[in-house]
């Protein structure tokens, strides 16, 4: 099963993946049935989760019912604790944005939301991160996980969803990050696929961002609070939400 999903994910389209997956999920959400885990998204609980991975899969992981990993699950369960997210009235930024949070995001009658990306056709925005097309102080809340490690210039795609948030307002953006290595690892030559996967965890990506990816963000004005939220979770809710044990939250703010 680990074998095929991999093969599956690296060999199909997004797009098609994405279609074909909604009626896959229900019939696998069958097989999964039972109460030992449970998702801080969609609500749905299973005897586990789906193993997901491009490289090798990882146990536990995926949600058949709405797709969100350890880190949407996280994320959200962050927002519904230590944010006001939920409750405040709030217009929304949502860059990149994960399948399994549009349509919960669209429906919440306190945001005013809206989704953008520089090609997926889920986005409402077609745009460039490095020029955000919306005037200075627009949002109170940006989120743009999983995009800084494949842009050119992550600086300044900082720097842009600095400019276009509400003094006051602040941002999740989230990355992967090797935190073994102490600073950020750039090298403009690698332009290859396989080469790219090695070096930096996955063949579309430019950088391994290190130890320092708080501080890249501050470049672009914030101050980060590198919250270690999950750390301070009990087990037994890590667990049961399956949770990305080491995943710091990187909460940008911007100067009231
Ligand atoms: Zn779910």
């Amino acid at each position: 099963m680990k074998k095929l999903i991999s093969f599956v994910l690296r060999t199909v389209p997004r797009p098609v993946l994405q279609r074909v997956s909604h009626y896959a999920m229900k019939v696998m959400a069958v097989f999964y049935r039972g109460d030992k885990v449970e998702c801080t998204v969609c609500g749905s609980h299973f005897r586990e989760f789906l193993p997901y991975g491009r490289n090798v899969a990882r146990p536990n992981a995926l949600c058949p019912s709405c797709l969100s990993l350890e880190r949407h699950r996280l994320m959200n369960l962050y927002l519904k604790r230590r944010t006001n997210f939920y409750q405040a009235p709030l217009k929304v930024l949502h860059v990149a944005p994960e399948h399994c949070f549009i349509d919960r995001f669209e429906k919440l009658p306190n945001l005013d939301y809206i989704t953008a990306d520089i090609e997926s056709p889920l986005a409402k925005v077609k745009m460039d991160i490095h020029q955000i097309p919306f005037p200075d102080n627009t949002f109170d809340v940006a989120f743009c996980n999983h995009v800084m490690e494949h842009v050119d210039n992550d600086i300044q795609a900082g720097s842009e969803l600095y400019r276009v948030l509400k003094p006051g307002g602040w941002a999740i953006i989230q990355s992967p990050v090797d935190y073994s290595r102490p600073t950020t690892y750039e090298d403009a030559t690698i332009t290859d696929p396989r080469e790219r996967e090695k070096h930096f965890w996955q063949s579309d990506h430019v950088r391994l961002f290190g130890q320092d990816y708080a501080e890249r963000l501050a470049k672009g004005g914030f101050t980060v609070q590198e919250d270690r939220f999950v750390f301070e979770l009990p087990k037994e809710e890590v667990q049961r939400y399956a949770l990305p044990g080491g995943e710091i939250i990187y909460f940008c703010q911007k100067e009231k």
